[in-house]
């Protein structure tokens, strides 16, 4: 059984203590099915002090970014290591607006995606097309190019610890989402993707999360779809119940 995961990006918002309060009404789920597994990304100033707060509970902690160098003079980048020592286990990497604002291309999320796991953190990759790719139906060739080049290097073994989330980007922050039919195609694909590269068990195992404007009201008609393991949540993920809502979705 492959896992079924929601993970709260968080993205830059929230203070400090209004981070700790939202973490706090997170944690307050106590009837969510065990085999889910809830993830918050909060910005890095939140990472230690959440990391004490959610110890020992069901919710895991993950970062939004790591810097693409392991360690130095690199003024203002948080390295994979420095994540790992504040008790982040996963890193999100390749978001659609880390390659819009901060230029991110396929060979820098490779690096970054080897660092983390070079750290023993667990990346969750992202990929999807925007809109005018959409619109000349290239979409396809444009999510396989990302995972080829995001992947490059990337060994069977390490694999195992790769989440990927889906997301259109026409879909991000902007209240349109994916029909459920659209993501089922497009995580399929991937799945066929990952087979093809990596073989069928870890292709089988792997999760593929859907993200773009995922929220309570649609949550169950993304997740019933068989490659459909799971969100990636930006703007609901800011609303402890909604949060939780969509992870009782399954
Ligand atoms: C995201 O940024 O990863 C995301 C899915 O955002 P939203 O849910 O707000 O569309």
């Amino acid at each position: 059984m492959r896992k079924k995961i929601v993970a709260g990006n968080w993205k830059m918002n929230t203070t400090l203590p209004n981070g700790l309060s939202l973490a706090s009404e997170i944690l307050k789920n106590t009837d969510l099915p065990k085999d889910v597994v809830l993830i918050i990304a909060p910005p890095f100033t939140h990472l230690s002090d959440v990391s004490k707060l959610i110890k020992g509970s069901n919710i895991k902690l993950a970062a939004q970014n790591c810097a693409q160098f392991d360690q130095g003079a690199y003024t203002g980048e948080i390295a994979a290591s420095i994540l790992k020592s504040v008790g982040t286990e996963y890193v999100i990497l390749g978001h659609s607006e880390r390659r819009a604002y901060f230029a991110e291309t396929d060979a820098v999320i490779n690096t970054k995606i080897k660092l983390t796991l070079a750290n023993q953190l667990k990346p969750i990759v992202c990929c999807g097309e925007v809109l005018e790719e959409r619109e000349k139906n290239i979409h396809f060739d444009i999510v396989a190019k990302q995972l080829k080049g995001m992947f490059d290097g990337i060994t069977p073994n390490q694999f195992s610890d790769i989440i990927i989330a889906y997301e259109p980007v026409w879909a991000i922050g902007t209240g349109k989402t994916a029909s459920p039919a659209q993501a089922q195609e497009m995580h399929a694909f991937i799945r066929i993707n990952i087979e093809k590269a990596y073989g069928t068990e870890l292709a089988h195992n792997i999760p593929i999360l859907y993200g773009g404007s995922c929220k309570p009201s649609n949550a169950k008609e993304l997740f019933v779809n068989a490659d459909v393991d799971g969100g990636l949540i930006g703007g609901a993920s800011l609303v402890a119940k909604d949060f939780i809502d969509i992870a009782k979705s399954f």
